[in-house]
Parts: structure tokens; C-alpha cells; sequence
């Protein structure tokens, strides 16, 4: 298949490995952050950890969607639906999340809550039409990628004046999150986090452009590549950001070049612009509260919005007490060093975000058998 064969060619794969081993100077340590899910299940399905040199590792970050939902969002789209009586509609990931009382949008519809997986906001707006009668609400989750069709079925619903479908916004920023990171203490004083530098997104990156990753070259020093989701395009990516680093630069480089460009996707970004408010502050799994790092629905379409329509309130609900989630969002820990991990906590258990989704480490971890740990701090 035409751009998917050629960029999980084996004995490129090899070629470029051997550049890496090559180029990997073995008197320092190099450690990469690749940020999004989608990075960490290439990196684990294909075995790239075992083709790099034992002086790279790779850390995971936040960027997988469902991972970094707080317990609290999830807690507000149950009540919604159990106590409310709306038809709630989301994405099949989303459905499995742990919340509160041992809950999970799954075990809400078993209880008989009318909850219903869809593939699309467009899917819960034709069920919106369908049901006259209902009160639907989308569940609207994940990064720039899955934000604008999230802005068009908002239009699409004030242009046809449906007035029994709204949004329950979850929508987070890729940049913010990154940002947050780089100022957290065990990266600024290169504690326990030590990070050269970052695989950056790829299908964010399509919608926002290489461009809003240029302060972190600049500001902090840290180089960003771009990088698609196939083995090969994380491998060329490790190897661009060992060569700016052995050169002492600092840039934001594309490796992503089929698809990326520097100012991303303008249509998108204008729906976005025109649907979303950036909220002060909102809690990511993991990371806390991190400032300026979510969208809320604007005024303009405030009749959209479901927590001001159902006037719900947000309350912050602590993870499981023995689950690192948190941690390995932050890249401070990695799956194996949960206790839980593949005993308690396994893809049909799980006790974690992390383990529910295909993009989270834990699931990664778990279904590729990538149990390799290398201690986090350099000696
Ligand atoms: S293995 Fe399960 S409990 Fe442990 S960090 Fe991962 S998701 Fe959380």
C-alpha cells in the first residue's frame, strides 16, 4: 500500500539503525520524547526501542487523547447520561475509562444509561436529527486533530438550528501540554526527566503546522522532529534529532514532509478559531492543571455547549491509588514500573487510562511484550 510499505521496509529499517548506532556518540546519553500515542505504538509494535543503541531511550509523553482525560471529565459525561437522560455519544476508546465508584461510560450503559459509540461528531449529529424527542450530547475528546470536526458538526447544527445536540468539550492543546513539560522542575533542572529533545506530532502537526513548535528550539533549546507514524518515519526521526543534538542545534526540523507543512491546515484552523474559546486552565491526567491548555465552546455557540446547558460542574476525582498513570504521563516512570501492570491491570481490566487505549504506553507495553526497562536516571 502506497505510503504504508515503504516506510516499514525491514531493510531500511536496518540501514537507518545502523546510522544511528553510527552517529549515537557512546560518551553521552540521549533521551527523546517522542510526545504522542501514536509514536509509542509504532515504537512498541515494530521493536524500534531494540534497534536503537543502549545509550537512547526513549521516553513517553502525554499525548495520547484518552490517557490524559481526568477521571473528573469522564465522572460529567456518566452523570450526564444516568442522571440527566441524555443519549451521550463518543468515541469507542472513551468508553472504557475508569471513573469514579468503579464506573466507566461501558459499565454506565450496563445500568442502562443510553450511551452510544460513534465514529464521528457527524454521527451524533444525524442521531440528534433522528431523535427529535432526545437531548444528545457529544463527548468531544482528543488534540488538534480531532477538534475541527468537532467545530464543523457545531456549525452544521446552528446552520440546520438543531436544538437537541451539544457538545460536551474535552478538546486539549498539544503546544500548551509541551510547554507545561519543558517548565515542569524535573525537566527545567534536568532532574529526573533529562530530555534532549522531542519526536513532535504527526497528525496534530497536519492541522497546526510545524510553526507553534519553534519556541521550544528557541526558548528552550530543545529540538522538535515531526515524525509520521510509521516505524520508519520515528526512526529517521531519532536519527535527525541525534545529529542536532551531536551538532549542538536546536530546531525544528519536518520529517513528516508528505503531509506537514509550516502553517498546517488554515480551514481547520479557522473553524476552530471560530467554535473555540481557549479555557485559563484544565485538568490533564497526569500533568495536573495546565494553563491555557483546552477549548471551550464560544459564546457564539454557547447553545452548544453542554455543561452550560446541563450546568454541570467540574470535580477533580484522584486516579487509583496504586496506578502510575500520572507518572508515566509525565515521563517520570514507564509501564513495567506499575504494580499493577499485567496482573490486575491488563487491556480487558483496566485500572488506568493508560491501558485503555491502543496509544497508551501501558496497552502498547502490554500488547507487544516490549517489557525492556531502562532505569529512568542517568548514573
Ligand atoms: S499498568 Fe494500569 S494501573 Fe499501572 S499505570 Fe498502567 S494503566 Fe495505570
Amino acid at each position: 500500500m502506497k505510503y504504508v510499505d515503504e516506510f516499514r521496509d525491514g531493510a531500511l529499517a536496518r540501514r537507518i539503525a545502523d546510522n544511528i548506532a553510527h552517529d549515537a556518540e557512546p560518551s553521552r546519553d540521549y533521551r527523546f520524547m517522542e510526545f504522542c500515542g501514536g509514536h509509542t505504538h509504532a515504537i512498541a509494535r515494530y521493536g524500534v526501542a531494540d534497534l536503537l543503541p543502549a545509550n537512547l531511550r526513549m521516553i513517553h509523553g502525554p499525548g495520547c487523547p484518552v490517557c490524559v482525560l481526568p477521571v473528573g471529565r469522564v465522572d460529567m459525561a456518566i452523570r450526564l447520561a444516568l442522571a440527566r437522560g441524555v443519549m451521550l455519544c463518543t468515541y469507542g476508546d472513551v468508553m472504557r475509562v475508569p471513573a469514579s465508584d468503579g464506573l466507566s461510560l461501558l459499565r454506565a450503559k450496563a445500568r442502562g444509561a443510553d450511551i452510544r459509540m460513534v465514529y464521528s461528531p457527524l454521527d451524533a449529529l444525524q442521531l440528534a436529527r433522528a431523535h427529535p424527542g432526545r437531548e444528545v450530547v457529544f463527548f468531544a475528546i482528543g488534540f488538534e486533530t480531532t477538534t475541527p470536526p468537532t467545530a464543523l458538526a457545531i456549525r452544521q447544527a446552528d446552520q440546520d438550528g438543531l436544538k437537541n445536540f451539544s457538545v460536551l468539550c474535552s478538546h486539549v492543546l498539544t503546544p500548551a501540554a509541551i510547554t507545561h513539560i519543558l517548565d515542569s522542575p524535573d525537566v527545567a533542572d534536568y532532574r529526573s526527566v533529562p530530555i534532549d529533545g522531542f519526536v513532535g506530532p504527526a497528525h496534530v502537526s497536519i492541522v497546526i503546522g510545524s510553526r507553534p513548535y519553534e519556541g521550544f528550539a528557541t526558548r528552550y533549546r530543545k529540538p522538535v522532529v515531526i515524525a509520521g507514524f510509521e516505524p520508519l518515519d520515528v526512526m529517521q526521526a531519532i536519527l535527525m534529532l541525534v545529529r542536532q543534538v551531536n551538532e549542538g542545534r536546536a530546531e525544528v526540523e519536518n520529517e513528516f514532509t508528505r503531509a506537514v507543512t509550516r502553517t498546517g491546515n488554515a480551514c481547520a484552523q479557522a473553524a476552530m478559531a471560530q467554535v473555540f474559546d481557549v479555557r485559563e486552565s484544565f485538568e490533564w491526567r497526569g500533568l495536573g492543571q495546565v494553563p491555557a491548555s483546552a477549548l471551550r465552546i464560544s459564546e457564539r455557540y454557547a447553545g452548544f455547549d453542554a455543561e452550560q446547558r446541563y450546568d454541570l460542574d467540574y470535580r477533580a476525582v484522584a486516579d487509583h491509588k496504586q496506578c502510575e498513570c500520572g507518572a508515566i504521563l509525565r515521563g517520570t516512570r514507564t509501564p513495567t514500573q506499575c504494580k499493577l501492570f499485567g496482573n490486575v491491570c491488563t487491556p480487558e481490566t483496566p485500572m488506568g487510562s493508560c491501558m485503555v487505549s491502543s496509544e497508551g504506553a501501558c496497552a502498547a507495553h502490554y500488547a507487544y511484550g516490549r517489557f525492556r526497562d531502562i532505569p529512568l536516571v542517568a548514573a
